[in-house]
């Protein structure tokens, strides 16, 4: 397969590895240039003829500024593959300017951070029409654990913030339990022993709980793109006539964390400001 990846942060870096790796024509792009296999700097030259092009990058701002760049050479025969985490909204503008090429549009937000993307583990909800659906399966089946199509377009980004609106907050109660058990001169092991034991114990908190140990805030998932997908739940909520009260809450938090100088670092260093 023909296929062109654009953003080589942590998770475009580890599927462009794994597609280059079975042998496929993978042509890499990033804003910042970097040193990685196939790396084109011009990102028309990287997208020019490919079949498949998966776009996974921060937020809408770097979508729209993707795809104004490579709508010139989009054409038919081309799927874009939409990865990146955005809401509904954004989708089905960024949809209508490519579908106006003559390329088809998938959106494809995903679940597992950079260890299931290494691992090939990357679970895929899938927003738009079954047949462009099942154009992108040869591509995003070798990438992936699961692949659920979730309805039309837009509908998988919904699905993707509802997500990462449980996570943010579940990370968020298990920081508080943690840090009230560390102030009461509980160790960790017994902790985590005893929540090991306890309904409370979640995926979440057996992928995190190494990190919670070892004070490791190295980014799996970053404290800026779970904040940012929290305004775009806000957001989305306040246009369905919804008022997220924690989540809301938990915006103003990850706010400071940003204050702080952790937007980098992964989001569960965010337990850091229980403690300022
Ligand atoms: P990342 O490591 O922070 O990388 C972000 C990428 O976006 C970089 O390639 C960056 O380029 C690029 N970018 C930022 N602003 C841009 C702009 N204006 N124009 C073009 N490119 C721009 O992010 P990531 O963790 O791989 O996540 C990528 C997307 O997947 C995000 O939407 C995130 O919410 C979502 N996601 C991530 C995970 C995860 O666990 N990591 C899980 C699910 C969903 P530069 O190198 O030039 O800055």
């Amino acid at each position: 397969m023909n296929i062109s990846i654009l953003g080589l942060g942590i998770i475009g870096s580890a599927w462009a590895e794994n597609l280059i790796t079975d042998g496929h024509r993978v042509r890499c792009w990033n804003r910042s240039p970097k040193e990685f296999p196939n790396f084109h700097a011009s990102i028309r030259e990287a997208v020019e003829g490919a079949q498949f092009i998966i776009v996974v990058v921060a937020d809408p701002p770097a979508v729209q500024s993707v795809l104004e760049q490579i709508l010139p050479v989009l054409g038919s025969g081309q799927l874009v593959i939409q990865s990146s985490t955005i809401s509904a909204k954004w989708t089905l503008r960024f949809a209508d300017m490519v579908q106006k090429t003559g390329a088809a549009f998938l959106e494809a937000p995903f679940t597992g951070s950079k260890p299931a993307a290494e691992a090939r583990q990357t679970v895929f909800y899938l927003g738009g029409d079954p047949e462009v659906v099942a154009l992108a399966r040869p591509v995003l089946d070798p990438l992936s654990g699961t692949i659920q199509h979730i309805g039309p377009l837009g509908s998988a980004s919904s699905l993707k913030l509802a997500m990462n609106l449980n996570l943010a907050n579940m990370a968020q109660a298990l920081a508080e339990s943690l840090t009230l058990s560390r102030a009461a001169g509980i160790p960790d092991d017994i902790y985590f022993a005893a929540l090991s034991r306890n309904a409370g114990r979640s995926g979440l908190s057996d992928l995190k709980e190494p990190k919670f140990r070892q004070h490791d805030y190295s980014p799996q998932f970053s404290l800026k793109h779970m904040g940012k997908d929290l305004r775009l739940a806000i957001e989305t909520a306040m246009d369905l006539g919804l008022s997220l009260d924690q989540t809301a809450r938990l915006v103003a938090t990850y706010s400071k964390g940003t204050a702080a100088g952790w937007q980098e670092d992964d989001f569960v260093g965010l337990i850091r400001a229980l403690s300022i």
